[in-house]
């Protein structure tokens, strides 16, 4: 059955639209988006946004799976996390750092209760980014150490350390080799650098490249090694087995400060609470944001083991923010964790990625001559599209897109799905909640969608 372009909803009123296109016009004239050249784009008005759905400036409803950055992993509107945040707001609203509120303890009890090993203690940040600096600085302290590893391929936030830590192309602009950081290779089994053969090669290669660069940089001079559990935005490459055990044995080994960003997979993105559990690995310290509440307030955090407590136990930590620990994200925050709980989200989110979304995208990827890999775990995929699967050259280039990846996008858009896209990348971020019948309708329509890529495929 084909499936035909989404219309109006009737729902949305003339008068809902009318604002939505008062407020593109304002959103034209003075905001300045992210990532963007700015007379480029032209972005989509959200007039509503319901559980796994969205509604365009035309009244679309489209099904989300990007869950916007990969954060509403509870969807939009959950009442249970509304609610608690206009109980907060009508209570104590804000608070400085230094005062004690029930908000922001009960959410470090929780956090700390479902993050692993003994990361018993939590630096509230506003987000990502600012986990992601805080976590390198107390790893730089903690060691007396000022180099950073980290990996090709990754994405660490947009602030200046965060973005030259990164290794994604987005740093490019920033990146001033600076920060003290060096870069390895990370697995990417369907591209190897390592020219292995299998995921077994893969692993031992790529821990032999890294232990080779620690050496040559020199271990003692090494703080911290920060490594996305499963890096995201730049690609959802799921380590090859084997890989993080050794690279935690490899930290142990030279004393390094395992860093775990979680922001991206965090809170069940992947059908664990924390990827990292996955690989049963204790970090030394580990970033979050995102899905710790959804993004419903803007919130982050690193969780910090003992021993990095320790070091700051009677020194001070100089480091701070005005909303460490802001009371209104934190009780969003304890609302969101007690709802994935109840509702067994974090379960869902690895039955759908064994039985709904992995099985379908599998099938869609052996018919469809433009999608090279498809990968992925829980709730978290991706889907590289090829202009040839024998040379696996890609739909658009390293760091940039391409008409036909546009046109990808677009149809999807038209046949009432919401994609995350990404270089030469589909990713499919919904939900953890996101019903089964609701799913399937997705990934349909991404079928559907790609015989537009197919057209650009060889084969
Ligand atoms: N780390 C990872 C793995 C991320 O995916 C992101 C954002 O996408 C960040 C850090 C930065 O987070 P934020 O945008 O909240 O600063």
């Amino acid at each position: 059955m084909t499936i035909q372009p989404v219309t109006p909803d009737p729902a949305i009123t003339e008068d809902l639209i009318a604002e939505g296109r008062k407020a593109f016009d304002l959103d034209r004239a003075h905001v300045f988006h992210s990532w963007s050249a700015q007379r480029k784009i032209s972005p989509m008005t959200i007039l509503r946004a319901e559980g796994p759905h969205v509604w365009d400036g035309e009244g679309r409803r489209l099904i989300d799976f990007s869950s916007q950055m990969v954060n509403t992993n509870i969807g939009h509107s959950h009442p249970k996390v509304i609610a608690a945040i206009q109980d907060q707001a009508a209570r104590i609203a804000t608070i400085a750092p230094a005062h004690v509120n029930d908000a922001r303890s009960e959410a470090a009890r929780l956090v700390t209760d479902l993050a692993p090993g003994d990361l018993n203690h939590v630096f509230f940040t506003n987000g990502g980014a600012d986990a992601v600096e805080h976590a390198i600085r107390m790893a730089r302290l903690h060691t007396g150490r000022h180099k950073v590893l980290s990996a090709y391929r990754s994405y660490h936030g947009g602030t200046d350390l965060a973005v030259n830590v990164t290794g994604d192309a987005r740093r490019f602009d920033a990146d001033r080799s600076a920060a003290g950081v060096v870069r390895f290779m990370p697995p990417y089994p369907y591209r190897s650098y390592f020219h292995a053969q299998d995921d077994r090669q893969e692993t031992e290669r790529a821990l032999e490249h890294l232990e080779q660069v620690i050496q040559l940089e020199g271990a003692q001079n090494i703080a911290a090694l920060i490594l996305e559990s499963v890096p995201g935005t730049a690609g959802i490459y799921v380590p090859p087995a084997g890989y993080m055990a050794g690279v935690r044995e490899l930290t142990r080994k030279y004393g390094v400060m395992f860093i775990a960003d979680e922001v991206m997979v965090g809170f069940g993105r992947t059908g664990e609470w924390f990827a990292v559990d996955h690989w049963d690995m204790e970090p030394d310290l580990m970033t979050f944001a995102k899905g710790v509440n959804s993004g419903y307030v803007p919130l982050g955090g690193v969780a910090i083991s003992d021993a990095v407590y320790e070091t700051f136990a009677e020194r001070v930590y100089q480091g701070g923010l005005t909303y460490s620990g802001h009371p209104l994200a934190c009780a969003a925050a304890v609302a969101t964790i007690n709802a994935m709980k109840d509702e067994g989200m974090v379960e869902n989110a690895a039955r759908v990625g064994r039985e709904v979304i992995g099985p379908r995208l599998r099938e869609i990827g052996d018919r469809h001559p433009s999608v090279g890999d498809v990968r992925g775990l829980g709730a978290f995929w991706a889907v590289e599209l090829v202009r040839d699967r024998a040379t696996k050259e890609p739909l658009a280039a390293y760091g940039g897109s391409s008409p036909e990846m546009n046109e990808l996008i677009g149809e999807c858009k038209r046949l009432g799905l919401l994609p995350f896209a990404n270089y030469n990348r589909i990713h499919v971020a919904p939900p953890l909640n996101t019903p089964d019948e609701v799913l399937r309708e997705g990934l349909d329509i991404l079928d559907q969608a790609l015989e537009v890529a197919d057209r650009h495929a060889a084969g």
